[in-house]
């Protein structure tokens, strides 16, 4: 079930991604300049994990760990964050964050999110990025 007015059921059949099954797609995030932020979502709008079916649990922890390995394969980082507000859209996804050297300080930890919105990555290097996440994650099973 997809509703009208949510940004992610709406971009959900548009948006390019790294995987997508009946229940989860992930892609690449093109909010921040960070490369390797995936997002990963769920197909059908509901809130939280509380509201998942059995199927969709049970894929679930296998795609995450899938998707964190292939970000740390390709980027290298040394903390993978991953976490869930809901808060600006009220569909369940998961931000899945490459911390590595080149984010300054104050935007570590908790300071995530605070990162800036602009400027956003190239996307000629946004795209090299996330094809080769998707190979990654291709040959993790
Ligand atoms: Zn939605």
């Amino acid at each position: 079930v997809q509703e009208r007015d949510c940004a992610i059921c709406r971009g959900i059949n548009t948006a390019e991604h790294i995987f997508q099954d009946d229940n989860w797609l992930i892609r690449h995030s093109s909010e921040t300049n960070i490369l390797g932020y995936l997002i990963l979502e769920s197909r059908r709008h509901f809130l939280d994990l509380s509201f998942a079916n059995e199927s969709e649990l049970q894929s679930y922890a296998t795609l995450l760990a899938r998707a964190i390995s292939a970000v740390r394969t390709v980027i290298k980082p040394e903390r993978v964050y991953t976490f869930t507000l809901s808060e600006a859209v009220p569909h369940y996804h998961v931000h899945i964050i490459p911390r590595t050297d080149a984010i300054p300080r104050n935007y570590r930890g908790r300071g995530i999110l605070s990162y800036p919105l602009s400027p956003t990555a190239d996307p000629s290097l946004r795209a090299e990025t996330e094809d080769l996440i998707k190979r990654a994650f291709n040959r993790i099973s």
